[in-house]
């Protein structure tokens, strides 16, 4: 199985796995030029797509779907709370916790707590290796910590530094939505929760959705440190990634 981030941020987020004969894009938050650009680096373009996966109505998560969906034909998945809100019809529903099959892969949605209708995470598996794919959550529930553990790669959001999004010039509002419980994982957030989740199998992180005026890598990187240092986890064979907005990452290999 093979692991291409094309993009992740406030701005649009898409990634792409193959395995077998299966192309499936999680999210359409970018534009079908940028998506077909890094598909290249796996010599795929975007006609290849197989299957894709919406994760929530978000405008980051579904900017490039229509001009995807018109020319091309590929299985569609989401949740029902997802299609009503984009107001699609034709699509493969699919309900939190209540495992599916896409070729050789068994995906498991994950239910989280963001301020869309009925938002998604994934744990995306084949026959030897593991992905836990989790963005655009305030937090996540306790009750399905037991399905994240010990994934091979983790694309998890670290989303802002909460000392940067208190003190940033934002409104109000907005740093009440995104520090909400229906809003982004912070740093810290992410940390704790990769703490409690990594394993001997984890050899990825890829750190998603960091905010572009309130993070960096850096607060990231010391954010985690901390935390992991603290929880005495070994993180000493685990490379660590940060998606950018306007760049994909290199191919992870699993
Ligand atoms: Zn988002
Ligand atoms: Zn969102």
């Amino acid at each position: 199985m093979l692991f291409l981030n094309i993009g992740s941020g406030s701005k649009g987020n898409a990634s792409f796995i193959n395995t077998g004969e299966t192309n499936l894009l999680i999210d359409a938050g970018l534009s079908v030029k940028r998506i077909n650009k890094a598909l290249k680096k796996v010599k795929k373009e975007v006609g290849n797509i197989t299957d894709l996966i919406i994760t929530h109505e978000h405008s980051d998560h579904v900017n490039g779907f229509l001009t995807l969906f018109k020319n091309n034909n590929f299985n569609l998945y989401m949740t029902k709370g997802t299609a009503e809100a984009l107001k699609i019809v034709d699509y493969h529903e699919i309900v939190a916790l209540k495992d599916f099959q896409i070729g050789n892969l068994t995906i498991t949605p994950l239910p989280l707590s963001h301020d869309a209708n009925e938002p998604i995470g994934l744990v995306i598996k084949d026959f030897k290796a593991s992905i836990c794919y989790i963005t655009d959550t305030g937090y996540i529930p306790y009750q399905i910590l037991p399905l994240l553990e010990n994934h091979h790669l983790y694309f998890l959001e670290a989303n802002h530094d909460p000392f940067t999004l208190t003190t940033s010039s934002r409104p109000l509002f907005l740093k009440n939505r995104i520090a909400g419980e229906k809003g982004h994982l912070s740093n810290y957030d992410s940390a704790y929760q990769f703490s409690l989740m990594a394993g001997t199998n984890t050899k990825h992180l890829i750190h998603a959705h960091i905010s572009e005026d309130c993070n960096n890598n850096d607060l990231i990187k010391k954010a985690f440190q901390e935390v992991l240092d603290s929880k005495a986890v070994n993180y000493q064979e685990i490379t660590f990634y940060y998606a950018k907005q306007n760049e994909s990452l290199d191919v992870i290999y699993l």
